[in-house]
């Protein structure tokens, strides 16, 4: 019998579908069923509400107006800055950067600390299982500077091999940059032996957190990760917000990646001065509601908290595992010890794309192809998967469609 305020954390879960009013539509005349939250999840109406709030009433620019509706603004933001702080319990909250997403919080850290600490001969290391976010900033980043790409290989059951990654650490390694969970497996790595056994050797590492901060608690300091990066929209807040957490030795010493104004402390034709943490690595207008609707994300996560999401998610994943395994030719692609999540498989004879079709004609919404994981598709010799994603709205119904949807298109075409 699960403990008493899991039970009750579950039922406020179960509730709280209904937040969610796009999960009421049809599509394709069919009641929608969507499994696709690893791309981008759905926002609850208090997220909605929240954006349309600041514009219709609170709208102006931050950090630049003596004027009211500016300083309110520029309150409301930093109010968020230190939401974030405290969601991921980082020690200060100079040390949380608002960026456009995840890929651009990595881009913003191969270029800067890349500029300042890569050198010829040197190396990065990425895992076998990265998102191309993960991967293409590095390689870019490595050719320009004469860096060398090392990367971490996982077994058949998509699991990270540690010891080949304890191998590969050497004094040219300048940083580790590797995903907390994996969004084509659902593989949960086990990213505090990979940041102890970097830090023996005083290297930084980067946590690609884009399918793990609304899954699992993420503490920063307890992880004593270096850089984490996320994005605001796989965590029911808007698009073209996410974060990089960086802790403030690291921030402090690379150089800023983009000019404009916020990022200066004064400008002459002859030098200009840079801005302190964190403005120095915010130039320009921010998006300014995007990080408020962030904000109102980040307080809808801690109201259901994210152990009694994770709990129900980890019950539909195996749901899912088990009504799935009794299919014919059935195959999954990552089968992790330690997963979350996300179900990728494949039928055997049958196109991912093609059942994805016919899903899509039933109103159930997975994703299929290479997932912006091509290594890995490459590894296991295939052309994509079909991935169910799932979160913590998603009802047990939702996979029985699924399943149904998977056995007509096997039906059709086969
Ligand atoms: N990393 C992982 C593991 C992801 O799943 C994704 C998105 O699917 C990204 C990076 C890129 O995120 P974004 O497109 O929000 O920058």
């Amino acid at each position: 019998m699960p403990h008493l305020e899991v039970v009750k954390g579950l039922h406020k879960v179960w509730e709280a579908r209904k937040d969610f009013p796009i999960l009421e539509r049809q599509v394709n005349r069919k009641p929608l069923v969507y499994l696709d939250s690893a791309a981008s999840a759905q926002k609850p109406q208090v997220v909605i509400d929240t954006i349309n709030q600041y514009y219709s009433n609170e709208h102006s620019n931050v950090h630049r107006g003596v004027h009211y509706l500016s300083q309110e603004a520029t309150t409301s933001y930093e109010v968020v800055r230190e939401k974030v702080q405290r969601f991921i319990n980082a020690r200060n909250n100079y040390e949380v950067i608002f960026t456009k997403g995840t890929t651009d919080s990595i881009n913003l850290v191969a270029n800067s600390f890349g500029k300042a600490n890569l050198q010829a001969g040197d190396e990065v290391i990425i895992s076998a299982m990265e998102h191309h976010s993960n991967i293409v900033p590095w390689q870019m980043i490595c050719e320009e500077k004469g860096a060398t790409l090392k990367v971490i290989p996982m077994n058949e059951a998509g699991e990270l091999d540690v010891v080949a990654y304890a191998d590969l650490l050497s004094d040219k390694t300048k940083i580790v940059a590797v995903v907390h969970i994996s969004n084509s497996l659902g593989t949960v790595n086990p990213v505090k032996e990979i940041i102890r056994r970097a830090h023996q050797k005083n290297i930084p590492v980067l946590l690609d957190g884009a399918q793990a901060i609304h899954h699992t608690k993420v503490d920063v300091q307890d992880l004593d990760v270096d850089f984490y990066v996320f994005s605001g929209h796989k965590m029911y807040g808007p698009t073209g917000i996410g974060v990089l957490y960086g802790k403030e030795e690291y921030l402090n010493a690379m150089p800023p990646y983009q000019g404009g104004g916020d990022m200066i402390k004064s400008v002459t034709f002859e030098k200009t001065v840079y801005n302190d943490l964190p403005h120095k690595f915010e130039a320009g207008t921010p998006n300014i509601a995007g990080v408020i609707g962030l904000g109102a994300a980040v307080d809808y996560i801690e109201d259901l908290t994210v152990e009694a999401m994770a709990s129900w998610e980890e019950e539909l994943v195996n749901y899912a595992i088990e009504k799935l395994s009794v299919l014919e030719d059935i195959k999954f692609i990552g089968q992790a010890k330690n997963r979350a999540s996300v179900v990728s498989f494949l039928v055997n004879g049958l196109h991912p794309y093609d059942i994805g079709v016919i899903l899509d004609k039933l109103g159930i919404a997975v994703r299929t192809g290479h997932h912006c994981t091509e290594p890995i598709m490459d590894k296991f010799g295939i052309p994509g998967t079909v991935r169910a994603s799932f979160a913590f709205y998603n009802t047990k119904d939702d996979i029985d469609k699924l399943i149904e949807g998977v056995n007509r298109a096997i039906d059709m075409l086969k």
